[in-house]
């Protein structure tokens, strides 16, 4: 999905496979028809994939860290997020279920939270897990019991059920069906 950069994007079309692109009633992990060897329509593509901002085209983890190896793709929460929780937010997408825990998720995590960003894994078929930045987990704690979160807490970090999630974020489990239906209605 993106555009012209320092990095290119390659072989890699993970974005393109488990991102949801509403204008195309196109919901995650499902290829979009048009990831061809790249994009078949990229000068006529949707205003989403126009906006696309993949953290590793921006510069953030290793040359060998890009999304289709380490199977996240990631990118910022809106500003209105990070003014929330007063730093930066990520986002990860996971392209499998567990890429998030094996050892090179956890060190792309674990350099997001270190540097001052709280991580939220959107995880394959489990629900999210958010990695809260350093220093900010109590203070996410006092947030998410304020704001009644269902979440349970281990090793720091804080877990959502898929039940849960699919209550609060009923976009991300969304069919082709009825996309369109849930995108208008949240
Ligand atoms: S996930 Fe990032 S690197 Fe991969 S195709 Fe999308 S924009 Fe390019
Ligand atoms: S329209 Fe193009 S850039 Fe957008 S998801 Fe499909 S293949 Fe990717």
């Amino acid at each position: 999905m993106a555009a012209k950069s320092k990095r290119e994007c390659g072989d890699c079309t993970a974005c393109c496979e488990v991102m949801i692109v509403p204008e195309l009633q196109k919901p995650a992990h499902q290829k979009c028809v048009y990831a061809d060897n790249g994009c078949s329509m990229y000068e006529h593509r949707p205003p989403t994939c126009r906006d696309w901002d993949c953290l590793w085209i921006k510069g953030k983890f290793g040359n060998k860290e890009r999304p289709d190896k380490t199977r996240l793709v990631s990118w910022i929460m809106p500003p209105s997020q990070s003014a929330q929780w007063g730093h930066p937010v990520v986002a990860m997408r996971e392209i499998k279920e567990g890429s998030s825990v094996v050892p090179a998720g956890d060190r792309a995590i674990k350099k997001l939270t270190n540097g001052g960003a709280s991580v939220i894994v959107i995880r394959r078929d489990t629900g999210r897990v958010v990695y809260p930045a350093r220093g900010f987990k109590d203070e996410m704690k006092r947030r998410f019991d304020h704001q009644k979160v269902d979440y349970l807490m281990k090793g720091g970090r804080f877990y959502l059920s898929k039940e849960y999630c699919q209550k609060i974020w009923p976009v991300d489990y969304a069919t082709k069906d009825n996309l369109k239906e849930l995108i208008q209605i949240s």
